[in-house]
């Protein structure tokens, strides 16, 4: 840049709009702006020059530094805007998008297989007037196998590996442990219930047994209730939950809190009673216990044997997810193996 002593006007005219020219930036503008335009840039420079002219030179002086002031202010904003304008299309396109190209999928959750036919069952049984009933997975030894006819060395203790949590409070080993709680509840009215949820024992983890898994228990409590009854829903639930014409088939078993007891098969239902791997060539898959509730756990609950009585049942929600599934180890539902989940949408 020429200095503004040289008071040559054309030749700072020419070197100022080169600059202007030149500038391609709004940052480069801003830059011409204070170089040339700004209180303390070179046409106030040029004017305070206007000392060194001879007296009779610097009226002309004067208004041709003025017009080259207005000349470059001129040739400033017009430049600016272009410059500006020059920008907007550059970032406009920058940021354009192609609407016309398919979006990107994005990744969607989905329920776990578990959740899926725990639904279902309730589903199934919120339909024939069940309601569901929560109760607490840290349970009182007294509930979980006491109140359960299963008094301190009752046998059948040793069926099921219990965590303790100290001398009186366990984690819950089967879903029946609610029984009691929601016969107290109810009481002195009937009793309609599911009861859902996580149980835990301390066994060996294999591809069979695992320490947590879901169950629902059923109980039913009323004043002429009878083992028809239970068997009419329990073929109710199959047929609603596998297919109208889905068989059962019932046979004798023992629990301690139902007298009688009874396994609940239905026909398989990979190969329609023919004989495959998941039925293991029985042609029948286990569906749950089942029984009529004992004297003494009515008892407990509150509720008079003499002129009560019900039935209960309890399932393995994950057996049904491998049956359904032909899934073959029970460790593949709590691996949380994306692989395996995303299967489930
Ligand atoms: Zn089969």
């Amino acid at each position: 840049m020429s200095t503004p002593d040289d008071l040559d006007l054309a030749a700072q005219q020419a070197n100022a709009l080169q600059q202007l020219d030149a500038a391609e930036t709004s940052d480069a503008i801003e830059d011409f702006y204070r170089a040339w335009l700004a209180p303390s840039g070179a046409t106030t420079k040029l004017k305070r020059g206007i000392g060194r002219l001879a007296p009779a030179d610097r009226a002309a002086f004067g208004k041709n530094v003025n017009a080259l002031h207005t000349l470059l202010e001129e040739r400033f904003q017009q430049r600016r805007e272009h410059v500006k304008t020059r920008e907007l299309a550059a970032r406009i396109l920058a940021e354009a998008r192609d609407v016309t190209l398919p979006a990107r999928p994005r990744p969607t959750g989905g329920y776990h297989p578990v959740t899926l036919v725990m639904r279902e069952v309730l589903d199934v049984f919120q339909k024939m007037g069940f309601s569901v009933f929560e109760s607490p997975h840290v349970e009182l030894d007294e509930f979980n196998f006491g109140l359960l006819n299963m008094p301190e060395n009752h046998p059948a203790r040793d069926m099921q590996d219990t965590f303790y949590l100290d001398t009186e409070r366990l984690l819950r080993t089967h879903t029946s442990a609610g029984q009691i709680r929601a016969m107290r509840a109810m009481h002195p009215n009937p009793v309609r219930v599911v009861l859902p949820g996580l149980c835990y024992r301390n066994e060996n983890i294999t591809t069979r047994s695992e320490i947590q898994f879901h169950q629902v228990e059923g109980l039913l409590v009323g004043r002429s209730v009878r083992m028809s009854d239970l068997k009419g829903v329990l073929l109710q639930y199959a047929r609603l939950l596998f297919g109208s014409d889905q068989r059962v088939r019932l046979r004798g078993s023992y629990f301690p809190f139902t007298e009688p007891s009874v396994e609940v098969d239905i026909l398989c239902t990979l190969c329609g009673g023919a004989g495959c791997r998941v039925c293991k060539h029985t042609g029948w898959l286990e569906l749950l216990g089942a029984g009529m509730v004992h004297p003494v756990v009515l008892a407990n609950g509150g509720y008079d044997p003499r002129e009560w009585r019900g039935f209960a049942f309890g399932m393995g929600i994950e057996r049904t997810v491998l049956q359904r599934y032909d899934i073959h180890d029970i460790r593949y539902l709590f691996g949380n193996d994306l692989r395996l989940l995303e299967q489930f949408r």
